[in-house]
């Protein structure tokens, strides 16, 4: 069966990897000269199966609205005159509550420990070095309301069969002790000794290499410009070369028997040429890599900030801080005074919590910090959309949101089988199962 993958994010490769294994000839299609160049680049690096709460809770609303005018929060919400942009935010809403969180918390487990087992059986039988570290994600918090309330989170994660638990600062400064250089300020953590960290970048353009050895063919610097359906069926990926000595070049219709929709918050859009609607938005988050300058002294175990709701994991001789949220559309723009103001709250941060650690000069006092920005697929629910659309033929594998370097190789994993008509061995709402209800026509663009 001839299938092509657009995307060559985390999600994609996975995909196209999975599929290659069951026999499939496949060709990946991406704009970008490599694989994971857009979100999959330069994220947390954390495999958080355990850190996985939806971000509609019961609080979330008035902290969005609290946080409307700061430029550092950790969810910011700048409305847009965009239609796709209310209706998410109107969707995400009616999931603030206690009984769609446990929902979405179930779902999103059952992903998160799948898609462990899957990657874990890739590391072994691939050998993929991505600067892996198997230490444990653990969670601080820096006031006492917030580490009472962690514990509450803890119990949810734990009926689900996540090995999370509470520990006290003392405890938390024996698990990981870069944190005692910070204690005064520390109230207690939480712990996951089973999580992991690394190096989402390498991991997937290792895989990809791996997938080109298998005979997967790749045909980078293609943008898809559409796709085209006959009748209720996909008919074929309209592609044009992206580089400016192609510009010239005609539109390239590439047909095949299934296709796969892969390419992150690009997906909706993409997917509204075929008619099919479905809430994925982007969540905007900012990184921030630091040459790591006392090794001795910088953390091992990956960690989460509660305070300013940030991740960092170590990369080698880096220190990978990322996180916030913003809803506020498309833009990419890294110099704007907001992206400006999001970063430097990460080289601040980092500089108060492991002070002297890591060179987190911002560029204007002489650092050379890698500064990114990447767009999360974000659904209102936090759950990806994984299966098959309403049109023949087409598949979805998107809006992973903040998790899709945790539940890669699992997605990759379940839609292959999938579309090679088995049964992926987890209690999920794939997309054309229990999801059905959640995406409706509309009018092709
Ligand atoms: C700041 C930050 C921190 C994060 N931290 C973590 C973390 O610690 N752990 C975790 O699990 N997840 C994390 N994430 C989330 C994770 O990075 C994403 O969920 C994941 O990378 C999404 O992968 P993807 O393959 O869906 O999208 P992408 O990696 O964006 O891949 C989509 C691909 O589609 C291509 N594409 C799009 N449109 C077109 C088109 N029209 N034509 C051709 N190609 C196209 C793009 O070039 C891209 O290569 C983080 C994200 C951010 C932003």
């Amino acid at each position: 069966m001839k299938t092509i993958v657009l995307g060559a994010g985390i999600i994609g490769i996975s995909t196209a990897w999975h599929l290659r294994e069951r026999g499939h000839e496949v060709t990946v299609i991406d704009r970008q000269p490599d694989a994971a160049l857009e979100t999959s680049f330069a994220n947390a690096a954390q495999i958080s199966v355990s850190y996985c709460e939806p971000w509609a809770n019961r609080q979330a609303p008035w902290k969005a609205l609290k946080w409307m005018f700061d430029k550092e929060a950790p969810l910011l919400w700048r409305p847009h005159l965009d239609a796709q942009q209310w209706r998410w935010c109107l969707q995400f809403l009616a999931q603030c509550n206690d009984a769609a969180f446990e929902r979405n918390v179930a779902q999103i487990v059952a992903l998160g420990a799948y898609s462990h087992q899957a990657h874990k059986a890739l590391v072994q039988q691939l050998g993929i070095d991505y600067h892996r570290l198997e230490r444990g994600i653990a969670h601080f918090y820096t006031d006492q309301q917030s580490f009472e309330d962690a514990a509450q989170a803890v119990e949810v994660m734990r009926r689900y069969g996540v090995q999370r638990r509470v520990v006290s600062r003392e405890e938390l400064f024996q698990i990981e002790p870069a944190f005692q250089a910070y204690g005064a300020h520390i109230t207690g953590g939480t712990y996951t000794r089973s999580d992991e960290s690394g190096d989402a970048r390498e991991f997937t353009q290792q895989l990809a290499r791996h997938c080109a050895a298998q005979g997967v063919e790749f045909l980078y610097g293609q943008a898809v410009q559409r796709l085209h359906k006959d009748g209720n069926a996909i008919k074929s990926v309209a592609v044009r070369a992206v580089s400016e000595s192609a510009s010239g070049q005609k539109e390239q219709i590439l047909q095949a028997d299934a296709v796969v929709v892969a390419c992150g918050s690009y997906s909706a859009p993409l997917l509204r040429s075929v008619g099919v609607d479905v809430p994925i938005y982007p969540g905007k988050g900012y990184s921030a890599t630091f040459p790591i300058l006392r090794p001795e002294a910088a953390p091992v175990v990956s960690a989460i900030d509660d305070g300013k709701k940030i991740a960092m994991s170590r990369l080698g001789n880096f220190l990978r801080v990322a996180g916030t949220i913003e809803l506020n559309g498309w833009g990419m723009d890294l110099d704007s005074p907001l992206g400006r103001a999001r970063c430097h709250m990460l080289s601040r941060r980092i500089e108060t919590i492991l002070p002297g650690v890591c060179d987190t000069r911002t560029p204007e006092e002489g650092g050379n910090p890698q500064y990114w920005m990447g767009l999360r697929p974000a659904t209102p629910t936090n759950i990806p959309f994984i299966g098959q659309t309403r049109v023949a033929g087409l598949w979805l594998n998107a809006g992973h949101g903040t998790l899709g370097w945790t539940h890669g190789a699992g997605s990759g994993k379940a839609l292959a089988e999938l579309i090679s008509g088995e049964r992926p061995a987890m209690a999920f709402d794939f997309l054309g199962e229990g999801r059905q209800r959640q995406y409706r026509p509309v009018a092709a663009a």
